[in-house]
């Protein structure tokens, strides 16, 4: 994508109380203890950051309720206020345009989620330990942020709990040190990383070898609890496959490993991290039954997670490539074909109010069921009308050509615009993304 077309990183229209525009993080450093218990989350956030275009006399982090120690800005005492999950911080000088500077938080208190028309989001307190689930505005639950997807920065994040606790987080584990009855994990994510793909599972886990020849070279690593783990490794044994096929079909694995959790808790549906992916004792069952849901998981790896929405009107840029790659997993492994997934999801949605418009949904409907299937199904439509050689030749194109950016729809279009393709694809494009009527069902060219 040429700079011309780079999306516009302004406030995001969905969440507005959310993130800065004014600077952005290139990176966080947090050091925490967690007490399980009483779940008592404290210590420290050191964030690197550059200043916009204007000089800034303050600004802003969000983060939820805690109680706020110090606040340093280039290790000078700032004044702050806190409240309503904003930080206001005024440095004692202030910063110039395009001005490097750190800011460091040091905080204390109750970790809990953040509300929001889906419920809680962000840390959650499980029977025995926690987990962080943040999509789309959890993050300022657990650490100061500039909480908007566009804002990627890379991570380290030091976490210490009692030892019989694992700590999981994305990226690579660089060191484990037990002092006493404590462990302190330290972990380094390098990949530019949004707010809300932040991730931590604490609990009393067991690692599963996801062995076998087709895990071929991408690290990959299970946790679930003790009685889970002979489900768990049968669940996952074809995740191996799975991500053969999809660097195949969408370029090499764009982080350092993957870790799948299965946390000790039932959960609505799994959520996608950065390099991780949480599931609930729910999603598995020794039957492989939620397997689609390890591919969907799996594929925000790219969709998603790598190449990140600008803002929350994008998020079928995520969902209907996660969808579609069910479809596909299906299809390549001896299950039914896209097309099948496809005629299906569109008997669905003929039955549902047609009143969704998939480019710019609303906020209220950004997790909507019907997203994700016209999702799915829009870009089935793209695969019938460029062609298999195209239409994948495009789909790899587009995670290469974003990798660890940030993308909108209207890119997107003029990415696919420059396929051949065996229809004209602009009235695909605009029947299946900006109107809300069903589409007749896609048919292969
Ligand atoms: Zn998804």
């Amino acid at each position: 994508m040429s700079p011309k077309q780079a999306p516009q990183l302004g406030v995001d229209p969905y969440f507005p109380t959310h993130g800065d525009t004014r600077y952005r993080v290139h990176r966080y450093e947090l050091a925490l203890d967690y007490k399980p218990g009483p779940n008592r989350l404290g210590g420290s956030a050191r964030l690197t950051a550059v200043a916009g275009g204007e000089p800034l006399r303050e600004f802003t982090l969000d983060l939820n309720d805690f109680r706020i120690g110090r606040v340093l800005v280039d290790g000078r005492a700032a004044h702050y206020t806190h409240r309503g999950g904003k930080l206001r911080i005024r440095p004692a000088k202030a910063l110039a345009a395009g001005a490097a500077f750190t800011v460091e938080v040091h905080y204390s208190g109750n970790p809990k989620p953040v509300r929001s028309p889906w419920g809680g989001v962000g840390w959650e307190e499980l029977t025995d330990g926690a987990l962080v689930a943040s999509q789309p505005i959890g993050a300022p639950s657990w650490y100061p942020c500039n909480d908007r997807p566009a804002d990627k920065a890379s991570y380290q994040i030091a976490i210490t709990t009692p030892s019989p606790y694992s700590v999981l987080v994305g990226g690579r584990l660089l060191t484990r040190t037990t002092r006493g009855s404590t462990t302190t994990w330290v972990y380094e994510q390098a990949a530019p990383t949004s707010s809300y793909l932040v991730c931590v599972s604490i609990g009393q886990y067991e690692l599963l070898r996801l062995g076998g020849p087709d895990t071929g070279e991408v690290p990959q690593q299970a946790h679930a609890p003790a009685r889970l783990v002979p489900q768990a490794t049968h669940d996952f044994g074809r995740q191996g496959a799975m991500m053969r096929l999809f660097e195949e079909l969408f370029g090499p694995y764009p982080f350092d490993g993957y870790t799948v959790v299965v946390a000790d808790e039932e959960l609505d549906v799994p959520v996608e991290a950065q390099g991780v992916a949480t599931f609930g004792t729910n999603h598995v069952d020794g039957a492989r039954g939620s397997e689609r849901l390890i591919a969907h998981e799996l594929a925000h790896q790219w969709f998603g997670n790598s190449v990140t929405v600008a803002d929350w009107r994008h998020i079928w840029l995520n969902e209907g490539f996660a969808k579609y790659a069910e479809w596909i997993w299906s299809e390549r492994s001896g299950g039914r074909p896209a097309a099948h997934h496809a005629a299906v999801a569109h008997s669905l949605l003929a039955g549902l109010p047609q009143d969704l418009r998939l480019a710019d949904p609303g906020r209220d409907r950004m997790f909507d069921d019907r997203l994700y299937e016209r999702g799915g199904l829009a870009v089935h439509a793209l695969r019938c009308a460029l062609g298999d050689e195209s239409f994948f030749r495009m789909v790899k194109d587009w995670t290469t050509l974003n990798r660890h950016g940030v993308v909108g729809t209207a890119g997107f279009t003029a990415h696919v615009r420059r396929y051949p393709s065996r229809r004209p694809v602009d009235g695909v494009l605009e029947a299946w993304l900006h109107e809300t009527l069903l589409p007749p069902p896609p048919i292969p060219g």
